[in-house]
């Protein structure tokens, strides 16, 4: 009988309650389609199977077969067990291992068949192992689908195997899903199916799950990544389209007196080409009638901060308040202190909204603020929060952007009707593949010039054995009155385990620098907001010598005295919080390092992250290095993005077909707006609500 695509998961055979309760709840699963639509990550091709010998420690996952002994129990507590088992295939053993679900492993495992056996390998002492991998007898698993070359692997997760969704268990259903299932309706237009050769979005589907050929496994990727990454730039670029053509900004029409005195007088140095250019691309969009949605990027120092500022005196010479908002309490207080006395004199009224304030002081900022009594206000989220009402926002200033969610930005956004201009600036460069998917094509400035007289900052990578050697070297630049920072990762889930990891390096520092004679500050997260501001501006006014911190110093802190951030455990860290934390030197004139210290074998990843790191401190590159090493999903704050959950296509690998596409796209959309002869785009637009809302507001 045929299934019909829309229909709930439940009507499938083999599904039961309580599987579709899994599946919704570990997958998204509900309906038939969704079922579909979860494609394998990788194939089993039934004639190529490894041997034990030839596994080694960058084997991912592995199929094996051979035979099974030495079957053994030993007990865990009570009614739990740890079951092991042997495999040889006659080049070598390897021990299979579970702690979970033994009771209906156990009666699987007899000696004397063949079996087939699939998962992670990993070296335990010398010795393999596999830890709860997918087993089955070999007769059984050549008996089904034999009409595919290719077995198909997905992913499950711990929760599902207990329930017997192992990844053969899918496979079965996905088997007798495609028999039985109505084909889906196309859903691309014929023209574009036509110029780029793609094969039925039905015939793709069930050839994702089990291809007939090799060929046809690429025609059916190639299908379903075109789908995939065509309807992702259809939404960016159709909400970019219906903002261009309908959006109603406040229209900024001239230069007052703010900009002026401020530009003249207080200026506390010449711009750089690039922020004075910056300046002017906002300068237009503000005035243009439309409401601005831009991107700034500019590296960590290249000086955001005095660009943000000028903008927002435009918004407040034309009537209107202006807002910025910081991903920490330390960096918007750090603005707040930097705005008050570049603007001295200047006579506007800039306030401070953080979380950490007292109630009656937040509850009189709000007030003022709804007075349109001031001016220039900055926070943090705090900024958000539902009875924050500003009297006339005009302008939006978002610093390190990709701290924040997509709703917190929205929320901002509604604050206001004609909704205010946006700037959100971010040091976390997006490579431009990425940009191109993740915006469309938004607004977007570059500064990419740094202020004179900076010199690189000398990156080196060291080991325990140099410690003496690096303490001593600071011991002196300390002397020369210079500052460092420490930086400690989280090692654990847990904030006490931190803490003490974090107080085990302090002690250690302190016994090599002692008091009196150097003073140190700590920062962590476990701080109140109050102790966190005091022991950094301690810091900051140069009374204690060293810093030792988390990664909350990461963004935007800016003490350009410290000449060297040390960052201990540094393979822990990822490629773009490396370049943040070394952004915190440099500041200043003179030379500053950033030591990276690590213990012990580094993974060939973390070797090439430390490698990247000492090489260049050109952030764009080492964005790309980052989307190449870890994938987009793992790019830093873009994995809420939504956008970036591709199921098959790949951002970094498949850059030239995302281009054609964005081409493809824009030519669409410039020929019909509205989509009005392309019925299947229009409804899919109509499908995909949340999609808008990310780039109306980015
Ligand atoms: P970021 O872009 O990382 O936010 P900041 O705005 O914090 O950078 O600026 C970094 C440092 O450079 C600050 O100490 C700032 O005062 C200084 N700075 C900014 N613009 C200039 C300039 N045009 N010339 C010299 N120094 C500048
Ligand atoms: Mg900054």
């Amino acid at each position: 009988m045929a299934v019909s695509s829309n229909s709930d998961i439940l009507y499938l055979k083999g599904v039961g309650p309580s599987r579709a309760k899994v599946l919704a709840a570990e997958l998204g699963i509900r309906s038939v389609h969704d079922l579909l639509m979860y494609y394998p990550f990788r194939y089993i091709d039934r004639s190529a199977r490894l041997s034990i010998a030839d596994l080694s420690p960058d084997t991912g996952y592995a199929v094996l077969t051979g035979t099974l002994q030495n079957l053994q129990s030993v007990p865990t507590g009570p009614h739990r067990e740890r079951l092991t088992v042997e495999l040889s295939d006659g080049t070598g053993t390897v021990r299979l291992v579970w702690f979970a679900g033994t009771r209906w492993i156990r009666p699987k495992l007899k000696p004397n068949v063949s079996f087939v056996v699939m998962g992670k390998p990993s070296l335990f002492n010398g010795h393999w192992e596999m830890s709860h991998p997918e087993i089955e007898l070999a007769s059984s698993a050549a008996a089904d689908v034999p009409q595919s070359p290719f077995l198909p692997v997905y992913n499950t997760t711990d929760r599902m195997k207990q329930n017997g969704l192992s990844s053969r268990a899918l496979a079965r259903l996905t088997a007798s899903l495609v028999a039985q299932v109505e084909p889906e309706p196309e859903n691309l237009p014929q023209s574009v199916i036509d110029r780029f050769q793609l094969i039925p979005h039905h015939q793709a589907l069930v050839a994702i799950h089990y291809p007939q050929s090799e060929q046809q496994l690429d025609q059916a990727r190639f299908r379903l990544k075109f789908e995939e990454l065509f309807f992702l730039q259809l939404d960016c670029q159709y909400a970019r389209f219906r903002r261009q053509l309908h959006s109603q900004g406040h229209v900024f029409s001239h230069v007052g007196s703010f900009f002026n005195r401020f530009y003249r007088e207080k200026l506390p140095f010449p711009l750089t080409g690039a922020q004075k250019r910056v300046v002017r691309e906002v300068w237009s969009d503000l005035r243009s009638g439309h409401q601005m949605n831009r991107l700034l990027q500019g590296d960590v120092g290249s000086g955001k901060t005095l660009v943000a500022l000028l903008c927002m005196l435009l918004a407040v010479d034309n009537g209107c308040q202006a807002c910025l908002m910081a991903p920490t309490e330390i960096l918007a207080t750090q603005h707040y202190h930097s705005f008050l006395s570049l603007l001295d004199g200047i006579g506007l009224n800039v306030q401070l909204l953080v979380g950490g304030l007292k109630p009656s002081e937040k509850k009189r900022v709000k007030q003022l603020l709804a007075d349109g009594r001031v001016d220039i206000l900055i926070g943090t989220h705090a900024l958000i929060e539902d009875d924050v009402a500003f009297r006339s926002l005009g302008l939006v200033v978002i610093d390190e952007q990709h701290r924040f969610g997509v709703e917190q930005r929205a929320r901002l956004w509604r604050k206001a009707s004609p909704p205010p201009h946006v700037l959100v600036m971010t040091a976390t460069p997006i490579p431009r593949t990425l940009a191109m998917s993740l915006y469309g094509d938004l607004d977007c400035s570059v500064i990419d010039e740094l202020p004179p007289g900076r010199q690189p900052v000398r990156t080196l990578h060291c080991t325990e054995p140099d410690r003496p050697r690096l303490f001593h070297f600071l011991k002196r630049q300390i002397i020369q009155g210079r500052q460092v920072y420490f930086v400690f990762p989280l090692i654990h889930e847990s904030p006490k385990v931190n803490l003490r990891h974090l107080e085990a390096g302090l002690e250690m520092i302190q016994s090599y620098f002692p008091r009196p004679q150097f003073q140190t500050s700590m920062v962590h997260g476990a701080l109140s907001p109050a102790d966190k501001a005091s022991e950094m501006e301690r810091f900051k006014q140069g009374k204690t010598h060293i810093m030792v911190a988390t990664t909350v110093i990461e963004v935007g802190v800016d003490v350009p005295n410290a000449t060297v951030m040390v960052i201990e455990n540094a393979d822990r860290f990822g490629l773009s919080q490396l370049h943040q934390l070394r952004g915190r030197v440099g500041r200043g004139g003179g030379q500053s390092w950033c030591i990276l210290m690590t213990d012990g074998q580094l993974s060939s990843s973390s070797q090439q992250r430390i490698q990247t790191m000492c090489s260049t401190s050109d952030g764009f590159r080492i964005a790309e290095a980052d989307l190449q090493l870890r994938g987009p999903g793992d790019v830093q704050g873009l994995q809420q993005s939504g956008v970036l959950d591709l199921r098959i296509a790949s951002i970094v690998d498949d850059e030239p077909l995302l281009h054609d596409i964005c081409l493809l796209v824009r030519q669409i959309l410039s020929a019909d707006p509205s989509l009005q002869s392309s019925p299947l785009l229009a409804q899919h637009i109509l499908q995909s609500k949340h999609r808008l809302l990310w780039s109306n507001i980015s």
